[in-house]
C-alpha cells in the first residue's frame, strides 16, 4: 500500500466513523468495516438464526458475493433477479422478501447526519428496509456518503446511481443513454419511490454496515 494509499483511507475511515456516530444518535445499530470481509463476516453471523434471506437488488450486497455462503449455510434466498422466473414469481419473491427474518440490502446515499436516502422504482427494496422482515442489514460503502442533507443526497443518487442502474437493466430512459438524469417521464423511469429513513423505524431492527471501499452504485 502506498502512503498516498493509506492516507486516502485514513481520510475516509474518518467519514466513515462520523456517519456510524451520527447513525447511532439516530438509534440505528451501526458497525464500522475496514474492509468488505469484515462486512461479509458480520452478515454472515447475524445470518445464523435466519431461516430465510432477502435481498433487495442491490450492487453492494452483490459485490460482497455473500449469497453463495449463506446458501451454503441452509438458508433460502429470496431474490427476485434470480434466473428463470416469470414475472409472476418474481413479484411472488418480492412479497416474501418484506416478511422473511433478514433481510441485505444497500442505499443508494448515507448523509454523514446518518439519514439513509434511497429512490426505488417497485417499492419491495425500500419497503422492506423499514418494515416487516424481522432483521435488516443495510451496506453502505464510503462512496454512498454524502456531506449535507437529503437535496445532496439526491444529486448523488441521480448523478451516480439512477443512471447507471437504469443502463444495467436495459430499461429505456434518457439517463441510460446519457448518463445524465433529465427528470425524465419514460415508461421504464425507475425513480418513483423516495424515502428519507432519518430514525430507526421502531419495529424494525435496522442495522447499519459501513464499510472503508467502494461498493455498488
Ligand atoms: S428520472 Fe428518468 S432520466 Fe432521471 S434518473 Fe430517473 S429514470 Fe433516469
Amino acid at each position: 500500500m502506498t502512503l498516498t494509499t493509506e492516507l486516502v483511507d485514513w481520510t475516509h475511515e474518518q467519514r466513515c466513523r462520523k456517519a456510524v456516530a451520527a447513525l447511532e444518535r439516530n438509534g440505528f445499530t451501526a458497525l464500522y468495516c475496514a474492509t468488505s470481509q469484515e462486512a461479509f463476516d458480520y452478515i454472515c453471523a447475524e445470518a445464523a438464526d435466519a431461516a430465510t434471506v432477502g435481498f433487495g437488488g442491490s450492487m453492494s450486497v452483490v459485490d460482497l458475493k455473500v449469497a453463495d455462503r449463506l446458501g451454503a449455510m441452509g438458508k433460502e434466498l429470496l431474490i427476485h433477479g434470480a434466473p428463470g422466473l416469470s414475472p409472476a414469481e418474481r413479484v411472488a419473491v418480492m412479497r416474501r422478501q418484506l416478511t422473511c427474518d433478514l433481510f441485505l440490502s444497500g442505499t443508494n446515499a448515507l448523509t454523514l447526519g446518518g439519514w439513509l436516502v434511497n429512490i426505488d422504482a417497485t417499492g419491495n427494496r425500500v419497503g422492506s428496509m423499514f418494515f416487516g422482515p424481522k432483521k435488516v442489514i443495510v451496506v453502505a460503502g464510503r462512496n454512498k456518503l454524502v456531506e449535507g442533507g437529503v437535496q445532496e443526497a439526491m444529486a448523488r443518487i441521480k448523478e451516480w446511481a439512477s443512471p447507471p442502474n437504469a443502463r444495467r437493466l436495459s430499461y429505456k430512459t434518457p439517463c441510460a443513454t446519457t448518463g445524465v438524469c433529465s427528470d425524465c417521464n419514460a415508461p421504464d423511469r425507475i425513480c418513483r419511490i423516495t424515502t428519507v429513513i432519518d430514525r430507526r423505524p421502531r419495529l424494525t431492527d435496522l442495522r447499519v454496515v459501513v464499510v472503508n471501499e467502494n461498493l455498488g452504485l
